[in-house]
This record gives C-alpha cells, sequence and structure tokens, in this order.
C-alpha cells in the first residue's frame, strides 16, 4: 500500500486551493479527483462573482471567510494575471419599501468589515446605469467577476511547483480510519489503496457520501446532502449595463433574480433556486417565464423573448426546505475526533471568493 503524507480529495476551486496551501507549507500533497479534468463541478458552473461578503450572518464562517477571502483573491488574481475585474455591483430598491432594507443590508455589510457600501439616490444610481429602473440603491464598488477556470490552473500550478501531484479519473470509495493513517480506496482503471496521514474531503457535492464511506467517523459527523438548482438564462447582444444589478433581497433571504457579466462582457440572469432530489444540469425554459417580470422590476428594457438557455449549477446544501441557511461547516479533529480529517460540507455561495481563505483555515486545523 502506498503511503502518503496528505491527500486532498477533490479538484474544485476548494481542493485546489486546499492544495496549494498545504503544498506551500512543505506537505507532499496527491489531489485525487475522480473526474478526467480539475474544476468540471460546482466550480465551473457558477456566477463567477467576487463577493463582498455583505449579505452573510455576522461572525459566521460564510461572513469571515468571504471577507478575507476577497482580499486574498484579488492579491492573488494581481500576482498571477488570472482575469478578473472590479466591475462593482448596485443593490436596488425597486420600490419605496425597500429602501429600509438597503439601510438594514449596509449595517449588515458594516458588521461584517465591509465597509465600502455607498447608498445612492435613483437619479445618482441612473447616471452610472442610465438603463435601471430603481427608488435607490447601493454600491459595493469591491464586487468582482473573475475567470473561475483560470483561478483554478493558477493554484494547480502553484500546487505542483510545490510537489503537489494531481491524480484525475480517481473516484475515492471510501476508506477507514486507522492507528497509522486514513487508508482510502481509490477506483479509477487501475484500483488502488494509499494511506494518507491527512486528508482533507473537499469533493463539493460528493463531500457528504464520501463522509459517510469512511470507516471510523460517526454517522452523525456527515450531514444529508440537499441539492438546489439554480438555472441561467442569458442575454444576447451587448449587455444593457456596465455593474452587476441585484435586487434588494427578499424575505427568506434569496438574492432575487440578478444580473451578473462575465469577462467577454455578456450579461446573464440567474441564479434560479429549486429544490431537487437528483443532479441535472438541464436548464428548464420554463422557469425563464417567470424571470421576465422580475427582470423588469429593475429593468423594464428587457424585450419579450429576450432571454436564451444557460447553463445550471447545484448546490450542495446541508440545509433543507424551510431550515435556516447553514454555514459552511469545515469540520477538523477537534469536531469528529479523528486525527488528520478534514471535511467541508456546504461550501455554496460564497465559495468560489472564499477559496484561498478556506484553504489558510485547514491549513490551520491540520498544522
Ligand atoms: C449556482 C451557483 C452559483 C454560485 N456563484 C458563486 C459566485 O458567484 N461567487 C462565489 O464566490 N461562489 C459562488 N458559488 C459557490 C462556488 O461555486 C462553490 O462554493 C465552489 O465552486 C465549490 O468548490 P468545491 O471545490 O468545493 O466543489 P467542486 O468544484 O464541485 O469540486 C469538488 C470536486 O470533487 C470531485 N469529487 C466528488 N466526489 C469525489 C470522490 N469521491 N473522489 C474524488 N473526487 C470527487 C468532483 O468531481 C469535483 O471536481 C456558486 C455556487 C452555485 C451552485
Amino acid at each position: 500500500m502506498e503511503r502518503i503524507d496528505t491527500a486532498v480529495v477533490g479538484a474544485g476551486v476548494v481542493g485546489l486551493a486546499i492544495a496549494r496551501a498545504l503544498a506551500g507549507a512543505g506537505q507532499e500533497v496527491v489531489v485525487l479527483e475522480s473526474e478526467d479534468a480539475f474544476g468540471t463541478g460546482i466550480s465551473a458552473r457558477n456566477s463567477e462573482v467576487i463577493h463582498a461578503g455583505i449579505y452573510y450572518p455576522t461572525g459566521s464562517l460564510r461572513a469571515a471567510l468571504c471577507v478575507r477571502g476577497k482580499q486574498l483573491l484579488y492579491d492573488f488574481c494581481e500576482r498571477h494575471g488570472v482575469a478578473h475585474r472590479r466591475c462593482a455591483k448596485l443593490i436596488v430598491a425597486t420600490e419605496p419599501g425597500e429602501l429600509p432594507v438597503l439601510a438594514r443590508l449596509q449595517q449588515q455589510a458594516a458588521a461584517n468589515g465591509v465597509h465600502d457600501l455607498q447608498p445612492l439616490s435613483a437619479a445618482e444610481a441612473r447616471a452610472l446605469e442610465p438603463a435601471l429602473q430603481c427608488q435607490g440603491a447601493l454600491l459595493s464598488p469591491s464586487t468582482g467577476i473573475i475567470d473561475s477556470h483560470g483561478l483554478m490552473l493558477a493554484l494547480l500550478g502553484e500546487a505542483e511547483s510545490h510537489g503537489a501531484m494531481l491524480a484525475l479519473r480517481s473516484p475515492v470509495r471510501g476508506g477507514r480510519v486507522t492507528a497509522e493513517g486514513i487508508v482510502l480506496e481509490v477506483g479509477g482503471e487501475v484500483a488502488s489503496t494509499l494511506c494518507a496521514r491527512r486528508v482533507v474531503n473537499a469533493a463539493g457535492l460528493g463531500a457528504p457520501a464520501l463522509a459517510a464511506a469512511l470507516q471510523g467517523l460517526a454517522a452523525q459527523q456527515v450531514p444529508r446532502l440537499h441539492l438546489s438548482k439554480g438555472c441561467y438564462f442569458t442575454l444576447p447582444g451587448k449587455a444593457p449595463f456596465s455593474r452587476l444589478v441585484y435586487p434588494a433581497p427578499g424575505e427568506a433571504g434569496h438574492l432575487g433574480v440578478h444580473l451578473t457579466l462575465d469577462l467577454g462582457g455578456q450579461a446573464r440572469f440567474g441564479p434560479s433556486f429549486r429544490w431537487v432530489d437528483s443532479i441535472d444540469y438541464q436548464v428548464d425554459m420554463a422557469e425563464a417565464e417567470a424571470f421576465y417580470a422580475e427582470v423588469r422590476r429593475y429593468w423594464p428594457g428587457l424585450a419579450d423573448g429576450a432571454l436564451q438557455p444557460g447553463y445550471a449549477g447545484m448546490r450542495p446544501k446541508i440545509s433543507g426546505p424551510g431550515q435556516p441557511q447553514a454555514d459552511f461547516r469545515i469540520d477538523g479533529p477537534a469536531v469528529h475526533g479523528v486525527p488528520g480529517l478534514v471535511n467541508l460540507f456546504g461550501i455554496e455561495s460564497p465559495g468560489l471568493t472564499a477559496s484561498l481563505a478556506i484553504a489558510e483555515r485547514v491549513a490551520s486545523l491540520l498544522a
């Protein structure tokens, strides 16, 4: 049986950021990825927004790691030439009744350490974005967009330069906790068994199933996975806005149908939110119908039939319908009692923004 220092399961943005941090700290790292390329999971199907850290409950991991991660991410992008743009975002009140929501958001952001939000009158907002209809807005100058694949490529490159190895087509089927380390059963064309002193389960949608297949980890340490599907619709032609536009969040905290931009300047709307039982990436065109009314609240210029199917993503949720939104879970030995093991559960948005800060935290749990 091959013995290694550290196995990271999952080559999404989180696993690759962790591999880079641990390899940079001198550990011998193998990244085990079930697919035949890195970054084909959640990390390939998201909004590619660098979030500011506005909405999350103060003191939560999502808030703290988003704010820290944003700073680390902008620095990393600048040093490694990863394409990104600090394009800013407007959160808009489309009715007078929503103006207090913006005021509350500004307080929430400040409590999270985000102090740069600027309240704008309707006229000030329209001076920035003439196509916008609103009663007032909040400008978030530190929100941006990023090429997530370019980020993953740069993270992998740095991890490899510190000696990390990426093993593709290497699904981890399960394992067991032993006195010598954690033994992993790896499938693929040539099945193998590895014994690692440290294992990081960064398997995204597969993380709860992998944790459940680890003998020696108590079953109550494994949350149930709830899948939520989000569809995007794109707008052909030139985008009507140069900043991201988000409606004021509703009661349930859902961010509403927002407009994001890609680095090529194309606009997309979404993601929608629907609980589903299984992973499927079909874009449900029926959902576009509801988008028209939502989008026209802030952009009356949206023409009938303009929305085209984009793509769909899956949120790896660990709280289900009717439950309060769960925080990220980064469970180290102090939580579950297994030496050398870190499980990451529920790493949905803002996991891309937070990836480098998540990696710092995992590294400190395993130090
Ligand atoms: C619709 C949507 C929009 C989002 N928008 C944003 C945004 O704008 N900004 C932001 O900051 N965040 C956003 N996020 C969140 C962000 O995309 C995720 O938090 C992040 O991509 C998660 O990365 P990951 O590495 O944990 O998971 P993944 O990218 O899914 O990586 C996990 C990897 O593990 C592999 N794997 C699974 N099981 C096994 C196994 N048993 N053995 C080996 N390999 C395995 C998978 O193949 C996969 O490659 C969004 C998420 C969604 C769903």
